[in-house]
């Protein structure tokens, strides 16, 4: 579904991603650790073109994202992202924060992009806050808000850059719980997180990253126990 091959990326002489090699299937969930500044969102944003990259190849779902023939709404539509910051429309209500696209974009009636939105917000949970603004909702719902208007374009791809950072602590759970539901279902997620506990529950693969390199991918169990680089026991030992 996402292959980065050989890529790398400068910001201007900074060298931020340096020769990554990562291959995500269908269906996996990979989280992606590592130190604050080691390269984590730009490889995420480089997933749907948000960062162009300076060399090698990435291909996501069958596309390849830095040709310049290649449609990049197309290749967004199959991607949704949820960040640190909700990045909700404060003048919308939730309702129409997650029919704007489907309408706009995706060419869906009033009425059908409503229904789906419905259906998403049902999923995560709040479907009684949908005439609501964003400032009438808590941190955590406003997350989840998000993560329904993702869901909504219906993407084939997940990705979440750090979506619980900026929560205070009792929301953290509800957001991750969301989470959890949609990687049981297979969909395929990219997720920086600095939550350890649902890294290891509910990652398929650990990529750690360290000053804009892949130092290890391993399954959670190996890594958290057995992190076989010593920079990611580093990490792992400050974390405690
Ligand atoms: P992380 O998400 O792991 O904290 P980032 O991908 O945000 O790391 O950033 C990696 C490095 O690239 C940091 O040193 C950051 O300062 C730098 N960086 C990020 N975005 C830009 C930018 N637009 N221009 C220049 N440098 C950037
Ligand atoms: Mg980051």
């Amino acid at each position: 579904m996402i292959h980065f091959s050989q890529i790398n990326k400068h910001y201007g002489q900074f060298h931020v991603l340096r020769d990554i090699d990562l291959h995500i299937k269908p269906g996996e969930v990979v989280v992606i650790i590592g130190p604050s500044g080691s390269g984590k969102s730009t490889l995420l944003r480089c997933i749907n073109r948000l960062e162009t990259v300076t060399s090698g190849e990435l291909i996501v779902n069958g596309t390849k994202v830095n040709d310049k023939s290649t449609d990049i709404n197309k290749l967004r539509r199959d991607i949704g992202m949820v960040f640190q910051h909700f990045n909700l429309y404060p003048h919308m209500t939730v309702l129409d924060n997650i029919t704007l696209a489907p309408t706009k974009v995706g060419g869906l009636s009033k009425e059908q992009a409503s229904e789906i939105a419905m259906k998403y917000l049902t999923k995560v949970g709040i479907p009684d806050k949908a005439k609501s603004f964003p400032s009438q909702l808590s941190g955590g719902q406003q997350q989840r808000v998000a993560i329904a208007r993702g869901l909504a374009m219906k993407p084939k791809i997940m990705l979440f850059d750090e979506p619980t950072s900026a929560l205070d602590p009792e929301m953290v759970g509800e957001v991750l719980d969301v989470m959890k539901s949609l990687a049981k279902e297979g969909m395929t997620m990219v997720c920086v997180t600095h939550e350890m506990g649902f890294a290891r529950e509910v990652a398929d693969r650990i990529v750690f990253m360290d000053q804009g390199q892949i130092l290890e991918e391993n399954t959670p169990a190996e890594f958290f126990d057995n992190p076989r680089e010593e920079r990611a026991r580093q990490f792992l030992s400050r974390l405690n």
